[in-house]
């Protein structure tokens, strides 16, 4: 299901609101777009759209044109690959440091990957013609996503090496912090079907690990719900690649190295 214009009230009787134009502080949320000269941000404000992803609302779909990419501000997006026969293993996340659609910067039409929203919240939409359209006048935007698409490299390296080298729980714990950076908050929704396809091991396995961090008293899990109580300590129990991939993104609102 796409996040489209007007949607209908969903089963809860919840309505996902119409997009509305974004203003220039809410787009700087996202990490691509806070680094922007204001000028250049002004010039790319009428063409974004600010719209609520709802849980496994679909931005991208293998296979079939991009036509639009979304830059999370507080949502998170789950990047899935085909693993044949109808699976699907989740490859990467994204969130308010990124942006679905990367391979439209890079000059492909379509890609491999679906991409689902996991963690509902806000988000900016661009279509992909104009994003072509705005690169056309090489701005600043144009080297952000440069090095974002070398950050996107590292994360998915560094995610190989993180699941073959290190314990679920450290796993459970860069990602829980990591999900708590992204969406600005101590507590935010988290299925276990969710955290089990982050961490690639089944739902039990997330019941077992997430009742070793609530026994230490580092977060509350229930009903769905996510409540990090102690980040420091969340932060001491994850491995290094939380570190890592951090220290790549936050490159993104700096100056490019000369
Ligand atoms: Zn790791």
């Amino acid at each position: 299901m796409d996040a489209d214009h007007g949607r209908a009230p969903d089963g809860d009787g919840r309505r996902t609101a119409a997009p509305t134009a974004p203003s220039a502080p809410d787009s700087r949320r996202n990490l691509l777009l806070a680094g922007l000269p204001d000028a250049e941000l002004q010039r790319l404000l009428p063409e974004l759209e600010l719209v609520d992803l709802a849980l496994h609302d679909q931005v991208l779909t293998r296979d079939e044109p991009i036509k639009d990419l979304h830059f999370p501000l507080d949502c998170v997006l789950s990047l899935m690959a085909s693993a044949g026969g109808g699976d699907q293993v989740e490859v990467a996340t994204i969130g308010y440091e990124g942006m679905s659609g990367l391979p439209v910067f890079l000059g492909v039409a379509t890609g491999p990957n679906d991409a689902f929203c996991q963690v509902p919240g806000r988000a900016l939409r661009l279509s992909a013609a104009g994003l072509r359209r705005f690169l056309a006048s090489d701005g600043a935007l144009h080297q952000s996503l440069h090095r974002y698409t070398q950050a996107t490299m590292v994360l998915l390296a560094q995610n190989v090496a993180c699941n073959r080298a290190h314990r679920t729980e450290e796993r459970c714990a860069r990602w829980l912090l990591q999900t708590r950076d992204r969406v600005g908050a101590d507590q935010f929704p988290l299925t276990q079907e969710f955290l089990a396809q982050m961490l690639g091991v089944r739902r039990g396995t997330v019941s077992l690990t997430a009742s070793v961090l609530q026994a230490a008293g580092t977060i509350r899990y229930t009903r769905g719900v996510i409540t990090v109580l102690d980040a420091d300590a969340l932060h001491r129990a994850a491995c290094a690649c939380y570190d890592i991939v951090q220290e790549q993104f936050q490159r993104l609102t700096r100056a490019p190295a000369t």
